[in-house]
C-alpha cells in the first residue's frame, strides 16, 4: 500500500526586525522537531562570543563571498547593516525531497528572492514583529553582543524591516515566546497538507480506487 505520509518539505523565510526574536524561536524549533532544519547561512560579519562555524553561519571573507555569489552558490543574498549574508542553495532540493522543512532566517531581501527563486510553490513566508519598539530597544540592549554604533543602526533598520511586514503570508507578534513557536510549527503542518504539496495524493486516490473495485466485485 502506498506510503500516506510523504509529503514535500517547505522552504519556511523568517523575517523580523533585528531583536524581535526570530533566531531564538528557530533554533528552539529545529532543536525540537528532527523534520525541520535550519539553513546556515554564510556571512561576512564576525562570529559574536558564542556563535560556532557551521552552527550559527559560514564565516567568510568579503572575497571568498563574492566568489560563492560568481559560483551561484545562493539561493539568495544580501548586504545587511554592511555585511553580505547569503543562503547557500546546496542541498535544498535534497531536503524537501526527504520531507524536511527548512527555515531561512532573512531579511526582507532575503525572503523576496526566495520567493522568487525556483522554489517558490515551496516556499511560505512568516514575518515577526515585536509587541512594542520599546521591547525591541530592550532585548538588543540586554543582547549588548554588539558595540553601541551598531545598535543604533539596527533600531534605524528596524523601521525598514517592519515596512516590509505585508509581503508575507503570515504576520505573528512575538508576545509570548511559546505560543508563537506553537504557531509557527502549526503553520508549517497545515501549509503541507495543501492538496498541491501532497505530491502522492493521485497515487493514494488511485489505491482507493483499486479497492473500491476489488469490493465492487465481490458483491
Ligand atoms: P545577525 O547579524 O543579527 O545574525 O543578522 C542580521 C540580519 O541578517 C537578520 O535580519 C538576519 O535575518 C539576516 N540574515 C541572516 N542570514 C541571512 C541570509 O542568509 N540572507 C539574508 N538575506 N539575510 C540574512
Amino acid at each position: 500500500m502506498h506510503d500516506k505520509k510523504v509529503t514535500q518539505g517547505l522552504l519556511v523565510v523568517l523575517s523580523s526586525p533585528s531583536g524581535a526574536g526570530k533566531t531564538s524561536l528557530a533554533t528552539s524549533i529545529v532543536s525540537e522537531h528532527e523534520e525541520i532544519v535550519f539553513s546556515v547561512s554564510a556571512t561576512t560579519r564576525p562570529p559574536r562570543i558564542g556563535e560556532i562555524e557551521g552552527r550559527e553561519y559560514y564565516f567568510v571573507k568579503t572575497v571568498d563571498f563574492k566568489a560563492m555569489i560568481q559560483n551561484g552558490d545562493f539561493i539568495e543574498y544580501a548586504e545587511v547593516f554592511g555585511n553580505f549574508y547569503g543562503s547557500p542553495k546546496k542541498d535544498i532540493q535534497e531536503l524537501i525531497e526527504c520531507g524536511k522543512d527548512v527555515i531561512f532566517d532573512v531579511d526582507w531581501q532575503g525572503g523576496a528572492q526566495i520567493r522568487n527563486s525556483s522554489f517558490a510553490s515551496s516556499v511560505v513566508s512568516i514575518f515577526i514583529l515585536p509587541p512594542s519598539i520599546r521591547a525591541l530597544e530592550e532585548r538588543l540592549l540586554s543582547r549588548a553582543q554588539d558595540d553601541k554604533s551598531i545598535m543604533d543602526i539596527r533600531m534605524l533598520e528596524a523601521r525598514s524591516e517592519i515596512s516590509h511586514w505585508a509581503e508575507y503570508d503570515y504576520v505573528l507578534i512575538n508576545d509570548n515566546f511559546s505560543r508563537v513557536k506553537g504557531s509557527i510549527v502549526k503553520i508549517i503542518e497545515t501549509e503541507k497538507m495543501r492538496r498541491q504539496r501532497q505530491l502522492t495524493l493521485p497515487n493514494f486516490i488511485a489505491d482507493l480506487n483499486d479497492e473500491f473495485d476489488v469490493i465492487k466485485n465481490k458483491i
